[in-house]
């Protein structure tokens, strides 16, 4: 088995006292695409929040890449390797794209910002020419595009999302699992969390069910989408035409 790139061991972390996720494992390895999916308040931000630092844990630990990483600060996280696209996209709104996007990579020559701004400009063709728009003025779906560009131009080898499909239009929600496929393509490993079972799960290759903090059940996602308990609390109506509900585990999911 290739080596693991993200691995959380009996994970418990939360706010104050309180533990609001435990007992969490998980292994990813490098170029894979997984998915967290829970509904709201099942603690999808607080796991994430602590893959990045952002919240000390209780207990457990996190390794990337092989490096124990439970004692890093946010900010060594990041530039080991690791992307976080938040949720609610929290870009400075009256700041342009370019500058937006520039904070990314605060810490590289100006030619080396340049030319990453270049990429994300040739992962998102439909930032281009917004470069110098205000971050105030973009659709929701521009926005989430510009929060995975910033996330992006660190250049991590993997990239965590916080529900990027949040107040969306579905054509948009397409666009942009699009785009995060292509990104896949280059090598990147991907973990999204997302209420939006549907768009993630087809997306994904391995997903999490989280409920209460806890993992309740995790796999390739054709088994996931084969197991009626799944789709009955998490896709639900619609399912059926897609043919989800009787989709055997190993078939493909696409
Ligand atoms: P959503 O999809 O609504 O964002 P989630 O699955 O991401 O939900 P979390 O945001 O991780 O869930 O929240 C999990 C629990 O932790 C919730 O009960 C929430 O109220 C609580 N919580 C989140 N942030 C804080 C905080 N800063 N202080 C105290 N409790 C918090």
């Amino acid at each position: 088995m290739p080596d693991a790139i993200l691995k959380l061991e009996n994970v418990r972390a939360g706010y104050k006292t309180v533990p609001t996720i435990r007992e969490i494992n998980l292994t990813m390895t490098a170029g894979d695409a997984m998915a967290i999916i829970g509904a709201n308040g099942a603690g999808k931000t607080t796991l994430l929040r602590a893959i990045m630092g952002q919240i000390g844990m209780m207990d457990g630990s996190v390794s990337f890449r092989g490096n124990a990483i439970s004692n890093l600060r946010t900010h060594q996280r990041a530039r080991l390797g690791i992307g976080y696209a938040p949720e609610g996209r929290q870009l400075f709104q009256s700041m342009t794209v370019v500058e937006n996007l520039e904070i990314g990579a605060a810490r590289v020559s100006s030619a080396t910002r340049k030319a990453r701004v270049e990429r994300m400009f040739e992962l998102f063709p439909k930032l281009g020419p917004l470069a110098k728009t205000d971050c105030g003025f973009l659709s929701g779906g521009e926005q989430q595009m510009v929060t995975i560009a910033r996330a992006l131009m660190g250049e991590p080898q993997l990239l965590l999302l916080d529900e990027p499909s949040t107040g969306l239009a579905p054509r948009v929600i397409s666009e942009l699992y699009a785009s995060l496929a292509q990104l896949l393509e280059t090598g990147l490993t991907i973990l999204v969390a997302e209420q939006n079972a549907r768009a993630a799960l087809r997306f994904a290759r391995r997903a999490l069910v989280l409920e209460d903090g806890r993992s309740t059940m995790e796999g390739p996602t054709p088994d996931l989408l084969g197991d009626r308990r799944v789709v009955d609390a998490y896709i639900g109506l619609g399912s059926r035409e897609l043919g989800w509900r009787t989709a055997p585990a190993g078939a493909a999911s696409k």
